[in-house]
């Protein structure tokens, strides 16, 4: 299973249709870059029909990365990019940190013997702006689901930070007194 990131603005929505019109109409692809993918509250949508046995037929075939498809299924989280879209970043939301941990675990029982990697680990991207062997080893999957090749260097992301002003606790300082602070202390530095 290789994870990517629609490589989209932090809280933009992207439509499955929004997929369809870049792969098939933009690159002129027969078929989608993803098998499923997972929206910023976490819903998770089928774009390419797949069954549950262990091999990719031709009909399941996606355009996810040159190469694997046909021994792999893509899926995809929508985000990836700062707000501004400047830079990539980790941007998954806390619904979709929860989706994808679900779908790979659950992914990982029906098929035991599949491994998990990222788009960045087979091309010279960024996609999924997170470094995928981490990510898994923080959620306790199994080392041998893990793509992890010899001398592998693993990848360093900012992280948007997403956690809703609601759910800050007493005597936190407000989320926005430090942002105006960290802005100053970068004046001084920069000056
Ligand atoms: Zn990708």
């Amino acid at each position: 299973m290789i994870i990517h990131c629609t490589a989209t603005p932090a809280g933009r929505k992207v439509t499955s249709d929004d997929i369809r019109r870049w792969h098939l109409i933009g690159r002129g692809w027969k078929q989608v870059g993803y098998t499923d993918m997972i929206h910023l509250d976490g819903t998770v949508e089928n774009l390419v029909k797949h069954d549950e046995n262990d091999i990719i037929e031709p009909w399941e075939i996606t355009n996810g990365v040159a190469g694997e498809n046909s021994i792999s299924r893509s899926i995809v989280y929508v985000g990836g990019l700062c707000p501004d879209g400047a830079n990539p970043m980790d941007t998954r939301t806390q619904d979709q940190l929860a989706a994808l941990e679900t779908y790979v675990l659950n992914c990982i029982k029906k098929h035991p013997e599949i491994m998990v990697a990222g788009h960045n680990q087979f091309a010279a991207k960024a996609c999924p702006s997170f470094d995928v062997p981490t990510w898994l080893e923080s959620i306790n999957v199994d080392k041998k689901n893990i793509y992890l090749p010899k001398g592998y260097k693993r990848k360093l992301f900012p992280a948007l930070a997403s956690e809703p002003a609601s759910e800050k606790k007493d005597g936190e300082p407000d989320s926005m007194e430090v942002a105006s602070l960290m802005t100053e202390k970068d004046k001084e530095e920069e000056s």
